[in-house]
């Protein structure tokens, strides 16, 4: 495996080095350099999590857990490592506390179904905010119609912000679970969730966190955080699609039912009886996406050795740039202006639908995302169909940032 670029932190952030790690980062689009701006939908893989990949998939794959021969038990060693450097990553008690997934949909989704839908009953509550994702959303949603429980909706104001206070008083003694994004995918906002995690906890209220976007920027210290549940996706960390985590509680998880039966959960079925497999394989059921773990791993391995915290001012660092340079883009508006603010820039410019925006970006090799980024309630609230969101990582630079402003002003004077 490809050692990754060095000697970032030691002399300042070398972006080019990072680049360099990124193969896709190399090729054209439409004849242009690609300045890939959409790492919040799905951030581009290094080689180091490729090649881990490949290496899993041409020396280690077997099933796992079932097999004594050699290959099975390397492909045992190899997921079975894996969720033990995400519980290194995530600073959790155990391994036990985490479970793979296939991302943070259905990370959430299990809460709901196994945790969730058992507890809720007419008239007890969800809390979440007005900046989630659908795949917080829709979850409980569908657990308050199964039960009879009420989804509240804490409000947030005019910069995207979240009102605390309001919040607060919507934590009722009927409030079941608190379940609220790290930070915003649509609008960049960053949760006050130790806040959150505080407030909800002084009334005995168990916490979720979606750690989808809050995961790459920052990462998370589970013990400090002290949320109850946290769900992230690996293919926005520099991973791979199809795999994710859910962390829970241990106490959490040992008085859940399994969400889904078959293969892997159980240590013994008769059609008498079946017994459950413990802890995290009870909630794992059926062949797990094992290359996928690999991946996870290799993409934590190379986050953490780029370091979050370099990793975090080189974005906040383009996000301000980016930010101060498209507003002197004629109509343009940010939406979103929290003052904590992931490098996340959603805009929309006045007479021109952000679809075509994307559509005139994109003919300039300036990959970023247009629409509703499944919020709809942001887009709601802000009276909007859609923005255009242009989003940081790693391995963006000042050539990305400026091709975009410079695609941005030719779009201009295309609807001008
Ligand atoms: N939550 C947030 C805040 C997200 O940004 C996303 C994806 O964009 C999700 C949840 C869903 O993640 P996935 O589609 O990987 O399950």
């Amino acid at each position: 495996m490809m050692a990754p670029a060095l000697a970032r932190t030691a002399v300042g952030y070398d972006t080019a080095s990072v680049r360099a790690d990124f193969p896709i980062l190399a090729r054209e689009v439409h004849g242009h350099r690609l300045a890939y701006l959409d790492s919040a939908a799905s951030a581009q893989r290094p080689r180091a999590v490729i090649e881990a990949v490949d290496h899993y998939e041409t020396h280690c794959h077997a099933n796992v857990h079932r097999g004594v021969h050699a290959l099975s038990q390397a492909a045992t060693d190899a997921f079975e490592g894996a969720r033990e450097r995400v519980r290194r990553f995530l600073n959790a008690r155990s391994a036990k506390e985490i479970i793979f997934t296939r991302g943070t949909t259905e990370a959430i989704n299990l809460v709901a179904h196994a945790w969730a839908r058992p507890r809720l009953g007419p008239g007890d509550e969800i809390l979440i905010t007005w900046l989630e994702h659908h795949a917080n959303i829709v979850p409980w949603q569908m657990a308050c119609a199964a039960t009879g429980a009420t989804l509240k909706v804490a409000p947030i104001d005019e910069r995207g912000e979240l009102r605390f206070d309001e919040f607060e008083a919507l934590l009722s003694p009927r409030t079941r679970l608190v379940a609220v994004a790290q930070v915003s995918n649509a609008l960049g906002t960053v949760l006050p969730v130790a806040r959150i995690v505080k407030a909800a906890h002084a009334r005995g209220v168990p916490v979720l966190l979606d750690g989808a976007q809050g995961v790459p920027h920052g990462g998370a210290d589970l013990q400090a955080l002290d949320c109850d549940f946290y769900a992230f996706s690996a293919h926005k960390l520099y991973g791979p699609t199809g795999i994710g985590v859910l962390y829970g509680r241990e106490a959490l998880l040992r008085e859940m039912p399994p969400w889904q039966g078959g293969g892997d959960m159980i240590l013994s079925v008769s059609f008498s009886g079946t017994t459950y497999n413990d802890l995290p394989w009870k909630f794992e059921a059926g062949t797990p996406n094992m290359s996928g773990a690999v991946g996870l791993a290799a993409a934590i391995d190379y986050l953490e050795d780029l370091g979050a915290a370099a990793v975090h001012a080189h974005e906040q660092r383009l996000l301000a740039q980016a930010t101060t340079a498209a507003l002197e883009v004629p109509g343009l508006r940010v939406i979103g202006t929290a003052a904590d603010k992931a490098a996340v820039l959603s805009f929309t410019i006045e007479g021109i639908h952000p679809h075509d925006l994307g559509t005139i970006l994109d003919s300039e090799g300036v990959a970023i995302r247009t629409g509703h980024h499944c919020a709809m309630p942001v887009m709601d609230f802000f009276g909007l169909p859609a923005t255009a969101r242009a989003s940081f990582a790693c391995y963006n630079d000042d050539a990305d940032v400026s091709q975009l402003i410079g695609a941005l002003h030719k779009a201009r004077e295309v609807f001008a």
